[in-house]
């Protein structure tokens, strides 16, 4: 009770305020559920209480409302066992906590549940603003390999601003709907190219080149008690020793009686060896062109004079060269 209709009206435009200050943006709308009448009529000065004690009462529910003033080293966890409560308990009487873990030194937390003598809800609207995420996009580029994948543009996230109405029951959220959303800012696509670039399937079809320019003093096959693996090319020391098709680097080093070895993967199950070279230009893992220069013509390993000793491998088994080179 308080003394007049003015402070009574006081009162109930101070627990609007109070709910309307206490979240953020443009207030649309407030309502008070229950029905609120004002009535006139004397009593007993003892009950009259004062502006504030009757605004307290009707947004806390009691006039004698437990607290507990937080000190150093508190948490709610701490609070809750030395008030030997249900931290869950403690943790709905306390809904203007912004974080169960940071409790400023000196805050007052309240240890009983507020049940507020009226309803009043809030209906206020807020703009803020959100990240758009940026999708990937997927081009193929036929002079990569199959295996190989890079970024062309990287992916950058947009803006967008959001209107939402949000409500608020005594203070705490109870529903949002969005109303509008505007792009601030586009998002930019994350561009990644994908190699297709395979080599399959040759088939004696004529499509490896010459390792290097040469006579075969050695042709592939038996050759006495033995069976040479592939074709001599003799050429003079020094001689670019060339790809013979696209491929990954697989061997790069001295292996034998082949000497200086490279071997050349192409897909597919084809392999290309290139033996007795005097220098290697490139290393496992290079990915190399048709036609490139790979090492140079020497007499490392086994050999009688300087030349190539070029091999074709199908799933690692020897092929007469000859059915794959140009003629
Ligand atoms: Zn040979």
């Amino acid at each position: 009770m308080v003394k007049d209709k003015a402070t009574a009206d006081a009162v109930l435009q101070g627990i609007k305020d109070y709910y309307v200050n206490m979240s953020p943006g443009e207030l649309v709308k407030i309502e008070v559920s229950n029905s609120v009448k004002l009535v006139e009529k004397f009593v007993n000065p003892d009950e009259i209480i004062t502006a504030e004690a009757a605004k307290n009462l009707i947004l806390k529910g009691t006039l004698e409302l437990a607290t507990y003033k937080v000190k150093q080293g508190d948490t709610l966890w701490t609070i809750a066992k030395e008030q030997n409560m249900p931290l869950d308990d403690l943790i709905k009487a306390n809904p203007q906590l912004k974080s169960e873990n940071k409790l400023a030194l000196g805050e007052v937390i309240n240890l009983k549940s507020i049940k507020p003598l009226l309803d009043v809800t809030v209906t206020k609207k807020v703009t803020y603003q959100e990240p758009l995420a940026f999708e990937t996009q997927v081009v193929k580029d036929d002079t990569m390999w199959k295996w190989d994948q890079k970024v062309k543009q990287p992916g950058e996230n947009g803006t967008k601003e959001v209107a939402a109405q949000v409500v608020y029951k005594n203070g705490i959220k109870v529903g949002q709907e969005v109303l509008s959303e505007k792009v601030l800012k586009e998002p930019v696509t994350r561009i990644v190219a994908r190699g297709t670039r395979a080599e399959v399937a040759f088939r004696g079809s004529g499509r490896f080149l010459w390792p290097s320019v040469g006579k075969i003093t050695s042709p592939f096959g038996r050759r006495g008690r033995e069976f040479h693996t592939g074709i001599d090319v003799a050429a003079d020391r020094g001689t670019p020793i060339r790809a013979s098709n696209s491929g990954t680097v697989t061997f790069a080093g001295r292996k034998g009686s082949y000497g200086n070895l490279v071997i050349i993967n192409h897909g597919g199950g084809f392999e290309t060896y290139y033996a007795h070279a005097s220098s290697i230009l490139v290393s496992v893992g290079d990915k190399v062109e048709k036609g490139q220069q790979i090492a140079t013509v020497g007499t490392t390993g086994r050999t009688t004079g300087p030349h190539v000793h070029f091999e074709v491998r199908l799933n690692g088994n020897p092929q007469n060269p000859l059915s794959y080179l140009n003629k």
